[in-house]
């Protein structure tokens, strides 16, 4: 079975740092990646003829996305293969997602970049790199046909004859030279004035675009999936593309044919300025997973026991009473009956705000201490799932205090706080807004000065005050007693 490229998305973390976007400090490769994903939207089936059966993940993602994606999509059976974190190695993900014989039904490819944080000369931290991530959703519908790709190392300070790798690429696209039109999109490291001649003169039909290294302050993941969307922007039904790359060590190119309509969904074009983070300490990415929190403990067992309603929203509905019970609990909350109940999955966008509450620094529960000394305080808000069911969640990828009552939220998964050596991940709320990436509001708010005192692991009076702030439907499940 050959697929097609159908669909591609691109997102961007909403924090702003200098000229990058810098994941927020409750994500990572797996919920940026997740997130690209899920904005698919419902072309990425879960069940049926089109469902999607394999996922190829290019970047440096955690052991546990081998069985967290499936799981946070709903796809059990979701097959899960690795792909080394570069740009020829996204086009070869892509490749191997077209051309998987092993297999029926729809793949995709997820791939993300996180920033790249050095510490620089004065001691502070430095952002090289930007944070991002992109998914493809590919089928057996005409679409971005992916044909040829290849690459080849070279010794840093001796770059390879350009003609040699230009003639390579088109006779491994089986265009002699001067034949073939269509359109390429470059971005090389060195040269590029040379580069664009040398194409002129040996495939004088390919229209050549050359695109800075690495354009606005992207990672090398989104910069690569980049280069296909200004490639899929230029192709004309029937055409033929190349994108290339060629930085030091290495050049690679990947070869398309666009068949049919390709939806590219998200923030591709150059976007407006994002949020400024309010705490002092937003780079510092120094939280150890084996910090022991003197807060609540959820062994793991049950953390997995419950993960549909944690990270899917999927509650129970009763066939005798037909009251929903959520999160799943084995047996209906109102009429007692257990054992007689369908899964149903609740809207996770465009939930009402019933009350919010802002989380100073030090009202918060030990184990969000590495996060709200890094970023600050945060707010919790109660949501209206449907008209019998409520939740209480943290809020996210928005400064505290300016969530109301009555806006409307969608809701992510993201990092809760580290456990026994790994991340927890569950839902939290970010505000439904157009306002993200437009000018004007990329305001820098200070953080609200420090009210706590003592060591982190002290119990801070705040708490009682803040009943059920933990973040997340899990939150009801720790009472003691259910
Ligand atoms: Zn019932």
């Amino acid at each position: 079975m050959i697929r097609s490229v159908l669909s591609a998305s691109l997102v961007m973390p909403v924090w702003q740092h200098g000229a990058f976007r810098v994941e927020g400090l409750d994500e990572d490769a797996f919920t940026l990646g997740l997130g690209a994903l899920r904005q698919l939207g419902p072309q990425l089936q879960t069940e049926g003829a089109r469902a999607l059966r394999r996922l190829h993940v290019v970047g440096s993602f955690p052991s546990e996305v081998e069985w967290a994606f499936g799981e946070a999509l709903g796809i059990p059976l979701l097959e899960v293969r690795r792909h080394a974190p570069s740009a020829p190695a996204l086009w070869g993900a892509l490749a191997a997602a077209a051309h998987d014989e092993g297999s029926n039904g729809r793949e995709a490819v997820v791939a993300a970049d996180l920033a790249s944080i050095s510490v620089g000369p004065s001691g502070s931290p430095v952002v090289q790199g930007g944070a991002g991530a992109v998914a493809f959703l590919l089928g057996s519908e005409p679409g971005l046909a992916v044909l040829q790709h290849g690459f080849h190392g070279h010794p840093a300070g001796r770059p390879p004859s350009i003609k040699g790798v230009v003639s390579g690429w088109l006779n491994a696209l089986d265009l002699p030279k001067g034949r073939g039109a269509g359109e390429a999109v470059l971005s090389v490291e060195y040269e590029a004035a040379r580069w664009s001649a040398i194409w002129e003169e040996m495939a004088p039909g390919i229209s050549v675009t050359l695109v800075d290294t690495p354009a606005n302050g992207a990672g090398s993941m989104v910069h690569a999936a980049r280069l296909l969307w200004e490639l899929g922007r230029r192709l004309r039904t029937g055409a033929l593309g190349v994108v290339g790359e060629s930085v030091r060590g290495r050049s690679g190119f990947a070869g398309f044919r666009l068949d049919g309509p390709v939806r590219w969904l998200g923030s591709w074009g150059p976007g407006g300025p994002g949020l400024h983070p309010s705490g002092g300490k937003f780079l510092e990415r120094n939280v150890t997973l084996n910090a022991v929190s003197q807060g609540a403990y959820v062994p793991y067992p049950r953390y997995l026991e419950n993960l549909a309603s944690r990270w899917r929203l999927v509650g129970e509905r009763c066939l005798h009473c037909h009251a929903l019970t959520f999160p799943m609990a084995g047996r209906c909350r109102s009429c007692g009956r257990s054992g007689n109940a369908h899964a149903e999955t609740l809207s996770r966008d465009g939930l009402e705000v019933v009350a919010v509450t802002t989380i100073s620094p030090g009202a918060q529960p030990t184990e969000f201490d590495p996060m709200v000394e890094a970023g600050g305080g945060y707010d919790v808000a109660l949501l209206s799932l449907g008209p019998e069911c409520r939740a209480t969640v943290q809020v996210t990828d928005t400064l505290p205090g300016q969530l109301r009552v009555g806006d409307r939220v969608g809701l992510v998964l993201r990092r809760l706080y580290p456990m026994e050596g790994e991340w927890r991940y569950g839902l939290k709320a970010v505000p439904e807004r157009s306002d993200v990436g437009s000018p004007g509001v990329g305001l820098t708010v200070h953080s609200p000065a420090r009210r706590r005192q003592g060591p982190s692991s002290s119990v801070p009076t705040g708490r009682r005050a803040t009943p059920r702030e933990r973040g997340g439907p899990k939150a009801r499940r720790r009472r003691p007693g259910r």
